[in-house]
C-alpha cells in the first residue's frame, strides 16, 4: 500500500530564534480529518503551496521552494514563512519518503476564519509515474488566459505570480486542453505572447540558446526551469528571459514543460503543428534532474 506522511505545523514567528521546532510539529493521520470547516483555504482557496520533487529521500532545490513561499507569501499579505521552521518540517516529511520519486507539499493558508493564525501542514506521498511524458513527449495546446501582458503590474490583487491554492482555473485548462485531443496546455496572453503551463513552465530552444518567458508577466519563477538553466549554462549554452510572441512556437528548434515532479516534458507538438523532440538531450535534462540537487 501507498505510504503517505502529514505534519501540522504551529507557524512561528520569523523572528522566533529557536533552532529546534520540533515543538511546534504535530505529526498526523494522513487519512484522518485535520482541517476544521471554517479553514479559508478549503472555503476560498486563500493560501499559497509549493511542490517539491524527492529522490530517494532527497528534497529537491529546498532552498528555492522556501523563497518562492516566501515571495508568494508576500504578494498574498500572509506572515513571512519561518524559512529554518519550514526547512526542518520538509527535512521530517522527506525521511518518511521511501526509495524513487516522491512529492511534498508544503501549504499555507489564511487559516481558520476570525482565527488568530494562518494554518500550515506539509504532505509527502509518492509520485505518479511521468516516465511516458518524459520519454515519448507531450501535446500541448495554446489557450488564452484572458489578461495582456501588463496585468500582472497594472492589477496586482490577482495575485498572478503568486503560487496560491486557487488551482481551479489551471485544472480547467488541462481540461480543455484534453477535450482538444492534447496532453497540456500553455497560456497566452491576451495580446499574444507565450506565458506558461497550468502546473509547469515552458523552456524553448532557438539554435544553441535556450528562453523562457520573463517571470515578471505574472507567472510563476519555476525552479526546475532555473536549476536547468544553471546546468545548461554550466555546458555552455546561452540562456534568457524573453518576451515570447506566440508566433515564435512554431519557429521553435525543441520545447519542454519542466516542473519538480513531472521534471522535462518534451513538447511534440503545438496546436497540431509538430515541433522536433530531441530525445538525447531530453535523456540528459532528466538525468541531471534525477540527481540531487539543492
Ligand atoms: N508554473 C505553474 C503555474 C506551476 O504550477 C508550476 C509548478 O507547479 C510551475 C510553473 C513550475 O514550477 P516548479 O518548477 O518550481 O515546479
Amino acid at each position: 500500500m501507498a505510504w503517505h506522511f502529514a505534519l501540522m505545523i504551529d507557524p512561528a514567528d520569523v523572528d522566533d530564534t529557536r533552532s529546534d521546532f520540533a515543538a511546534t510539529f504535530t505529526e498526523v493521520d494522513p487519512a484522518a480529518p485535520a482541517l476544521t470547516v471554517g479553514e479559508l483555504s478549503t472555503q476560498r482557496g486563500d493560501g499559497i503551496f509549493e511542490s517539491i520533487g524527492v529522490i530517494d529521500g532527497h528534497p529537491q532545490e529546498v532552498e528555492a521552494h522556501l523563497s518562492r513561499l516566501a515571495h508568494s507569501a508576500q504578494l498574498c499579505d500572509l506572515p513571512v514563512p519561518h524559512a529554518e521552521q519550514w526547512r526542518q518540517a520538509v527535512a521530517l516529511a522527506a525521511s518518511a519518503c521511501g526509495a524513487g520519486e516522491a512529492v511534498i507539499k508544503l501549504i499555507l493558508s489564511r487559516g481558520i476564519e476570525h482565527g488568530p493564525t494562518p494554518t500550515a501542514w506539509v504532505t509527502a506521498a509518492p509520485a505518479a509515474d511521468f516516465s511516458i511524458a518524459r520519454s515519448r513527449g507531450i501535446r500541448v495546446v495554446t489557450l488564452d488566459r484572458g489578461y495582456a501582458l501588463d496585468v500582472p503590474s497594472r492589477a496586482p490583487w490577482l495575485l498572478l505570480g503568486a503560487k496560491t491554492l486557487s488551482y481551479a482555473v489551471n485544472m480547467a485548462a488541462l481540461r480543455e486542453a484534453r477535450r482538444r485531443g492534447a496532453d497540456d496546455a500553455i497560456f497566452t496572453t491576451s495580446d499574444g505572447y507565450v506565458l506558461e503551463a497550468p502546473t509547469a513552465s515552458l523552456i524553448l530552444r532557438r539554435g544553441d540558446a535556450f528562453l523562457t518567458p520573463a517571470p515578471n508577466a505574472g507567472i510563476l519563477h519555476g525552479t526546475t526551469q532555473l536549476s536547468l538553466f544553471e546546468h545548461l549554462a554550466a555546458q555552455g549554452f546561452e540562456t534568457g528571459y524573453e518576451t515570447i510572441p506566440v508566433a515564435e512556437l512554431h519557429t521553435v528548434d525543441a520545447a519542454w514543460l519542466v516542473s519538480s515532479v513531472r521534471l522535462a516534458a518534451p513538447i511534440t507538438a503545438i496546436d497540431d503543428v509538430d515541433v522536433p523532440m530531441d530525445a538525447a538531450l531530453t535523456v540528459s535534462m532528466n538525468d541531471y534532474l534525477l540527481s540531487p540537487r539543492d
